[in-house]
């Protein structure tokens, strides 16, 4: 279906259009362009997308959005970031979808697939419309416009994640938005070089607001000890206001949840007097505080809770971010939790407690943080206190900054300590057997996506 003709890019972002032609995606990244895309050259500090545009032509794209001459099919502008941004804008006011806007320290990923998931079974089943999301983490200031400018314009809804690392880039990235609902799913140190505190990072997270549609819905986590700084934060902008948590005072609210034996959990929330059991696929406490974000969010665009409740029940682990299988190891199996593709304070004691509540003996193989600035070597440390409340019987650090860790860790549990990603995959055979439960995470950086690849015999 076409997305953009050349007319509507021309129109949208003031260029001029060297022929008639028409795309059905968007694309910045010469990698990921494919047939019939609007390839979108962009001149980064590093690179320049000019130098792709054969590639992004052989690939198949129909048209190029670009700011030199150029050969094939192209609108010309003066600044092909500006025009991404136009398109974007262009594409939000187009539709007539209901926006929310994801952001927070963690968790966005995860909120955003899961509600995405929810909001399409619920709508498939009222009234029929396409839901839109952002792939992957594209969450940044030329993620997001892109994540826009690919919104079909007959989306019903959209779902997109927003992320920063320093102060404004939600303020500016909200405004391009515009969203109906904007969710903060919670604070913590991740991303923290560029900032004096957890109180900064609140209130950078709390720009999200600013770009709100009159009347829209904040939803702020409860339990956050930020709670009062996003609630002042959204109290100019938002129509509405509704927390989340287990605070008993939370407006959408876990009453109960038991871990059931396969690791999902048995959750029962109440949203002001009603009351909605589900079945939340993923294990964790965490992801029972992304699925009540998911729940206020669903509720406050009006979508369907019951259907909602049972697209938790169907969430598939993501990749890199909880997904779970059996490894073979010595003539048995292992269960290996893939958690390689971040870390942070908050999230690596989130999954420690998953851990926790595994059978079996427990191995972790930890990467080290990255992004925490000058605090990092207390972050590590501080660390210990969660490996040893998971019952780790060996800890496998991965990485120079897991120094500080392994000397605490040294006096109570094994510890292997080993400089890079190659290393740990030597060792790492060794060091299981049948009926362990074994816990990945890292920061990206660290690689251990690899260690992941080698467990699953790719
Ligand atoms: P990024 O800034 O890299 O885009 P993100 O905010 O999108 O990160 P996710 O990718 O959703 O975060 O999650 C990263 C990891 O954080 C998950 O693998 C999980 O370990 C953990 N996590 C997810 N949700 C929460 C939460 N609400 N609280 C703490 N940890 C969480
Ligand atoms: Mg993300």
């Amino acid at each position: 279906m076409t997305l953009w003709t050349a007319a509507e890019i021309a129109d949208a972002t003031g260029g001029t259009a060297s022929a008639a032609f028409s795309v059905e995606g968007v694309a910045f990244d010469s990698r990921e362009v494919g047939p019939s895309d609007l390839f979108v050259a962009l001149k980064g500090d590093a690179t320049d997308g000019h130098r792709f545009l054969a590639q992004a032509f052989a690939q198949g794209a129909s048209g190029a959005l670009v700011s030199e001459d150029a050969d094939g099919p192209n609108v010309r502008v003066d600044d092909s970031f500006a025009a991404l941004e136009d398109l974007a804008r262009a594409a939000r006011s187009r539709t007539a979808a209901t926006v929310i806007g994801v952001t927070g320290s963690v968790g966005k990923t995860s909120a955003k697939e899961a509600l995405f998931a929810a909001l399409d079974r619920s709508m498939r089943g009222s009234f029929p419309g396409t839901v839109h999301r952002s792939v992957k983490s594209y969450n940044n200031h030329t993620g997001v416009p892109l994540s826009l400018a690919r919104m079909p314009r007959g989306t019903r809804a959209a779902v997109l994640e927003m992320g920063m690392n320093h102060p404004g880039e939600l303020a500016h990235l909200t405004r391009l938005v515009r969203p109906h609902i904007a969710v903060v799913t919670a604070i913590a140190p991740a991303h923290t070089e560029f900032f004096a505190d957890e109180a900064a990072i609140a209130d950078a997270k709390g720009e999200i607001f600013q770009g709100l549609e009159p009347g829209g819905a904040a939803i702020i986590p409860f339990d956050s000890p930020h709670r009062d700084r996003l609630i002042a934060a959204a109290q100019p902008h938002a129509g509405r206001i509704v927390t989340f948590g287990t605070g008993k005072d939370a407006d959408v609210r876990a009453v109960e949840a038991i871990r059931l034996p396969t690791g999902a959990s048995f959750v029962t929330a109440r949203l002001g007097p009603r009351e909605l059991s589900f079945t939340l696929s993923q294990p964790g406490a965490h992801w029972v505080s992304n699925a009540l974000a998911v729940l206020a969010a669903v509720d406050a665009a009006g979508a369907d809770l019951g259907l909602a409740g049972l697209a938790l029940a169907e969430l598939g682990g993501l990749a890199g971010r909880g997904a779970r299988f059996l490894a073979r190891v010595g003539g048995g199996e292992a269960l290996v939790i893939d958690e390689s593709y971040n870390a942070n304070p908050a999230s690596m004691r989130a999954t420690l407690a998953v851990l926790a509540e595994e059978p079996g003996r427990h191995i972790a193989v930890l990467g080290e943080m990255r992004e925490l600035g000058e605090d990092s070597a207390r972050y590590h440390a501080g660390l210990a206190d969660a490996v040893m409340a998971a019952r780790v019987e060996t800890a496998l650090l991965v990485g120079e900054a897991m120094t500080p860790l392994a000397g605490v860790l040294e006096k109570t549990v094994r510890v292997v300590h080993v400089p890079d990603t190659a290393r740990a995959i030597e060792g790492l055979r060794d060091l299981l057997s049948p009926g362990d439960a074994v816990l990945i995470k890292g920061s990206n950086g660290v690689g251990l996506s690899r260690l992941v690849a080698a467990l699953r015999g790719q």
